[in-house]
């Protein structure tokens, strides 16, 4: 899954990372095409919504003023190129949550005598700051309903696919107040429904609604806070799984911890998200099919990776989250847990990360592994392992950065000269392809 309403990547752009999908066997591309942050997607008939909600006012960034959208042409060529590469796209429609973008565009979409947060389209940081995760849209006014309808009917016809990703997640508790509008108070009453059972209702309308073209909606985790929502499709990433096999509907397995690929891979990296982690090997041997019983297991679709694009920035952040987790995610997708080795899968990824290097692929370089051993009471002998092998090389240093003229070039086990209170090391590749240095400090002898 890619992102592109917290940040907008060109058709090519888009096109080079279904390439590197392409390599990796990964035949399902999840678009998310609109959040609070941008509305990314042509829809005829709704101008504003790519015009207002696809701009950009807060004038410290560099894309202030710039109205970046997918037209639909963009689309069509996308989908083109995706299948030619043996890719489906799965559209993300964020509804009801995350979609001030298209609120702010067409301020109808909000519930009646609601007050519209008094905020541009502008960067994650500066809504979420602002309002927290931001409060859905109507359900029931006419003008939202023609409104949902003609948005689904042209993303139906734009994507040949069988899923609708109609995400559903994060609507605050104190944001669902359609008990409070004039026009969804009246169907709540008639059906007897309770603010949360407003979104279960909202999936079946729109499973029923897609469902007479033979689609399938899809939704996050909270779409089924209020119960399984039979003839749909769940992406668990925090939860859910259960209730959705219990009810027979298939699984897209994604949670946080070993799937959220703008978490940390390693401490220090520059761009990751430092609050949370998410290791190449976490990656490597997460098993979407764990603990689901057999008869249950042909309801797993397989497991994907997502990235959200509130901390990388640009095509080559994008890249160094992606690589080489995104190795990770293809291959346990494709090979059962009993026939995974992670580390015959990190001896192969040496020939990975020559490709990478020659396709000009930013990718995140392992750092080298430090061991300090002290035998008999001897002075302590220093050993690094070098991830990448054959491919590049280790070099240290005593107490001051590897990056220095000073540093050496690690052929084997070294001891500790005297007096020194640290090991500094850095795997090299090239000089674009480094890793972040890692220090290990080294006890003051007894
Ligand atoms: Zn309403």
């Amino acid at each position: 899954m890619l992102d592109c309403s917290r940040q907008f990547f060109t058709v090519d752009e888009i096109k080079r990372l279904l390439d590197q999908m392409a390599i990796a066997k990964m035949n399902v591309f999840h678009w998310h095409l609109t959040d609070d942050n941008g509305w990314r997607i042509e829809i005829k008939g709704y101008p504003n919504l790519t015009k207002r909600g696809a701009t950009w006012v807060n004038s410290s960034f560099p894309d202030n003023g710039k109205t970046l959208f997918y037209s639909q042409d963009d689309i069509r060529e996308i989908v083109r190129y995706a299948s030619d590469l043996h890719i489906t796209i799965v559209p993300e429609i964020e509804l009801p949550g995350h979609a001030l973008a298209a609120i702010l565009s067409y301020p109808e979409l909000f519930c009646v005598g609601a007050e519209i947060p008094k905020l541009d389209v502008s960067d994650f940081w500066i809504i979420y700051n602002a309002v927290g995760f931001t409060p859905p849209i109507c359900m029931t006014r006419p003008e939202v309903v023609k409104w949902m309808h003609s948005v689904l009917d042209q993303v139906m016809d734009l994507f040949p696919g069988k899923f609708i990703h109609i995400g559903g997640d994060e609507v605050p508790q104190h944001a669902k107040k359609w008990s409070q509008c004039s026009s969804c108070s009246k169907l709540m009453k008639l059906k007897g429904l309770s603010d949360n059972d407003m979104q279960k209702y909202l999936a079946e309308e729109l499973r029923d609604y897609v469902g007479k073209r033979g689609k399938q909606v899809i939704g996050w985790s909270e779409m089924y806070n209020g119960g399984a929502v039979p003839g749909t499709a769940l992406m668990d990433w925090i939860g859910g799984s259960p209730k959705a096999l219990e009810a027979n509907c298939p699984v897209v397995a994604s949670p946080t911890f070993c799937s959220y690929l703008d978490y940390q891979e390693t401490p220090g990296d520059p761009i990751t998200t430092p609050r949370s982690s998410c290791s190449l090997q976490t990656v490597y041997q997460y098993d979407p099919r764990k603990g689901v019983s057999p008869d249950k297991q042909n309801l797993i679709l397989g497991s994907q990776g997502n990235l959200w694009t509130h901390i990388a920035r640009n095509e080559r952040e994008i890249q160094f989250c992606l690589f080489p987790r995104a190795l990770a995610v293809a291959e346990r997708g494709w090979t059962e847990l009993e026939h995974r080795s992670y580390e015959d899968f990190r001896q192969r990824l040496q020939g990975q990360f020559t490709r990478m290097q020659l396709q000009n692929i930013r990718f995140n370089v392992p750092e080298p592994e430090c061991r300090l051993e002290t035998k008999n009471g001897q002075d302590p002998v220093l050993t690094i392992h070098n991830p990448a092998g054959d491919v590049g090389q280790v070099f240290f240093s005593w107490d001051r950065s590897p990056t220095e003229k000073s540093a050496m070039r690690y052929k084997g086990p070294v001891a500790v000269p005297r007096g020194v209170r640290s090991v500094q090391a850095m795997t090299i590749l090239d000089d674009q392809w480094t890793s972040q240095i890692v220090k290990q400090e080294i006890p003051a002898k007894q």
